[in-house]
């Protein structure tokens, strides 16, 4: 552990290692090539930093750590990256291995910097270790998904890439991990960024380290093979050669082989044998402009016969990553096939290093250049390049994924990786993983710590939903949620949920009134039913309660279309119903009706309240309190109106508002909480507003289970010292 002061460490003398210290001399002296000397000075502090924070620590191999730092450093350095990104190299394993918090990098080299270390020890932190291979690919878009700033991306490769090179100071099983994710994961990230060079370097040193014995094989064969082919491969090189000087094309020609892996890709994947891998000669020829190309292709071609069905021209459809050339393949001499590429300086560039030849060729004058306009020109040229050769909206929308993920991808609990949209919050998680889940679930653990369900989330989060049995959807999660499947989902199930009520209290309303004709609605024939469900225009009896259920309909209407035809009864036996409906077959509450009966928030009636309700349509039944003032303002037809009583075994609790006049003292406020809380109610809400000095008006909006409990809660309030007055607010 390196020792952590305020005072930074940059402005101390380096240790006094003569060696280390004449390595970052020798290292800013290259600099000096494309950086401004006030930029070297900003990444030799960097270093000192570094340098400072590692102090103690020493690689596997036994050199002191910071020599990695620098390592990783020189990588980019080549790439001619910018100031920026050599600084988070130097700064890479700081947060990681030192403790030393980012803000601390923030204050000392500024937030970019900051930012991107951080970005790269996330993705150091991420553990990519998987048995399953299916999940590589998303893998690699989260790894870019987590990345905002591209340059972490290339920080991190190059950090990989040197942490590949001196991979053999590693045990072995340590050394197979690293390989393997560097195959699955860092490999196909650099491809996917176009940069050739390194992809290639990653695929041969992970394929030694996984499989040194078979890699150890291949390398023999292929020199011993290089022997036996150099003749014919220089026979071949001369005559391209002098093609095309003689038809004064500008142009050189390189004979070119398969790196290891590439190889051995083709022995396995295409179950070739290795001869006939081998057997090929491939080339490449590089030329001035994309015209010449197609010039000496057509050279090319009158000197061999070209393989049917194997020219592909890159240069009018480039690659997804940017990558252009001609290729074709030729019959030789004696029927030897002859790989050509052929391609201009700039592609070459391209095709080796993709993202980062824009850094490559910035002059020191390029300084306005951020790496975000780089990043975004390469892009740009890459849709350019596709626009004109005419191709699919599928190809860009598949380049922007690859490279701008507008998904979020979060871990299951076992490891699973499940790709959301960007802002999906745990419900939409729950609904992704299953239906059954989202509908049940009633809290999550977000990277094992308790988490609002709105919540967003982010790239690499472990989520964990906790489910309970009869948990339903809420309403409100339709506000948060950012995903089809969990929207549709909820909304189907409240649709459902509110029907199934609807339905059921349609029933209740309907028999309450069938009572009073002295039948119910179990004794009506199926034919008057059929009868009065046709008049309606409506096809199922389920479809009828639910009307009455919403409000869309009186029951006593339905009920009298019902008992129409079926009993001869006269309108004496109607009015002697209706007299009796109206005085005491009252519909009992049990407060578990569901969405379709709702309490008014204007009187908040509570069990023991007489109470009446009222339908309106489509929104079922509402109910207050029978002397409720906002009500009887409203004109309300009498016959939308419903008697109602509380059922004998109502349960749930009752939201109240009641104000507290009381006289100012300390601790009064936190007393009646407390009171409150001993009497078993809880707390909503609580506001004070002061009066005079003296008196205080506190509003209390306490849940109660009914009338009794609310009356022993005033009782336990007026007993305290100070209150003096206690009013239950109604409108
Ligand atoms: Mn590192």
């Amino acid at each position: 552990m390196g020792i952590v002061t305020d005072q930074s460490p940059a402005t101390l003398q380096p240790a006094e290692t003569g060696l280390v210290m004449s390595d970052i001399e020798a290292f800013a002296e290259r600099l000096n090539s494309y950086l401004e000397p006030e930029q070297i000075n900003l990444v030799r502090r960097a270093y000192y930093y570094a340098e400072q924070a590692h102090d103690g620590q020493t690689r596997r191999s036994g050199e002191p750590y910071v020599t990695h730092p620098l390592a990783v450093a020189g990588i980019l350095a080549e790439m001619h990256m910018d100031y920026q990104s050599l600084m988070a190299a130097m700064l890479h394993d700081v947060i990681e291995d030192t403790g030393i918090p980012k803000t601390a990098l923030e204050k000392q080299f500024g937030a970019t910097v900051a930012e991107l270390v951080d970005g790269v020890s996330k993705l150091t932190q991420m553990d990519f270790e998987t048995k399953a291979e299916a999940q590589a690919e998303n893998f690699q878009k989260m790894a870019l998904a987590m990345a905002k700033d591209i340059r972490v991306i290339l920080v991190k490769l190059a950090d990989r890439l040197h942490n590949m090179r001196t991979l053999g100071a590693l045990r072995p099983d340590k050394r197979r991990r690293i390989a393997k994710e560097t195959l699955e994961i860092y490999a196909p990230i650099a491809h996917r960024l176009g940069m050739h060079t390194l992809s290639t370097e990653f695929e041969d040193l992970g394929f030694k380290a996984m499989h040194p014995m078979r890699s150890t094989m291949i390398d023999r064969a292929v020199r011993s093979a290089r022997g036996h082919r150099k003749e014919l491969l220089n026979k071949i090189l001369d005559a391209l050669q002098a093609l095309l000087d003689q038809h004064q094309l500008p142009g050189k020609v390189m004979g070119r082989e398969k790196h290891l892996y590439g190889i051995y890709q083709k022995m396995r994947g295409k179950r070739k044998a290795f001869s006939d891998i081998m057997d090929v000669y491939a080339f490449r020829i590089i030329v001035d402009t994309p015209d010449t190309c197609y010039r000496v292709l057509g050279a090319v071609h009158s000197l061999y016969k070209p393989f049917p069905g194997r020219f592909k021209d890159y240069i009018a459809i480039p690659k997804a990553n940017g990558y252009q050339s001609l290729h074709t393949t030729l019959f030789g001499l004696h029927g030897v096939p002859i790989e050509i590429q052929i391609r201009t300086e700039e592609m070459e560039e391209t095709a080796n290093s993709g993202i980062a030849a824009h850094w490559l060729y910035k002059s020191k004058d390029d300084v306005i250049n951020g790496h975000h306009a780089r990043t975004r020109k390469w892009l740009k040229g890459v849709l350019e390049m596709q626009e004109r050769a005419g191709n699919s909206l599928e190809f860009i929308e598949n380049v922007k994924i690859d490279l701008f993920p507008d998904e979020v991808y979060i871990f299951t609990p076992k490891g699973r990786i499940m790709e959301l949209a960007k802002g999906s919050t745990p419900v939409d998680f729950a609904y992704a993983v299953h239906t059954d889940i989202g509908n049940s679930c009633i809290a999550c653990r977000v990277n094992r710590r308790l988490a609002p369900l709105s919540e967003p989330l982010q790239s690499g989060q472990t989520v964990e939903i906790i489910t309970a049995p009869g948990a339903r959807p809420n309403p409100a999660w339709l506000t948060f949620v950012t995903t089809g499947k969990a929207r549709s989902n909820i909304r189907h199930f409240l649709k459902h949920q509110r029907h199934a009520e609807s339905v059921a209290l349609g029933e209740r309303l309907l028999d309450k009134v069938l009572t009073g004709f002295e039948t119910r609605l179990a004794d009506i024939s199926e034919q008057r039913i059929n009868s009065v469900l046709a008049e309606y225009g409506l096809e199922l009896m389920e479809d009828l309660l639910a009307d009455i259920g919403l409000g869309n309909r009186m029951a006593y209407v339905v009920a009298r279309r019902l008992l129409l035809n079926d009993s001869q009864q006269d309108q004496a036996a109607d009015e002697h119903a209706q007299a009796e409906y109206e005085s005491d077959a009252a519909l009992a509450v049990k407060g578990t009706e569901g969405m379709v009966v709702s309490f008014a928030r204007c009187c908040n009636p509570i069990p023991g309240d007489p109470i009446i309700g009222l339908t309106s349509v489509g929104r079922g039944l509402e109910i207050h309190q029978e002397n409720c003032r906002d009500l009887s303002q409203r004109k309300v037809q009498p016959d939308s109106t419903l008697q109602l009583t509380w059922d004998k075994d109502v349960s749930g609790e009752f939201t109240v508002e009641l104000q507290v006049e009381l006289e100012q003292q300390r601790g009064i406020i936190a007393q009646l909480a407390t009171s409150t809380n001993m009497a078993d109610a809880s707390i909503d809400k609580i506001s004070v507003d002061e009066r005079d000095g003296r008196i205080s008006i506190v509003q209390l909006v306490v849940r109660v289970r009914d009338r009794l409990h609310l009356s022993q809660l005033i009782k336990r309030l007026r007993a305290l010292n100070g209150v003096m007055r206690i009013t239950r607010l109604k409108n």
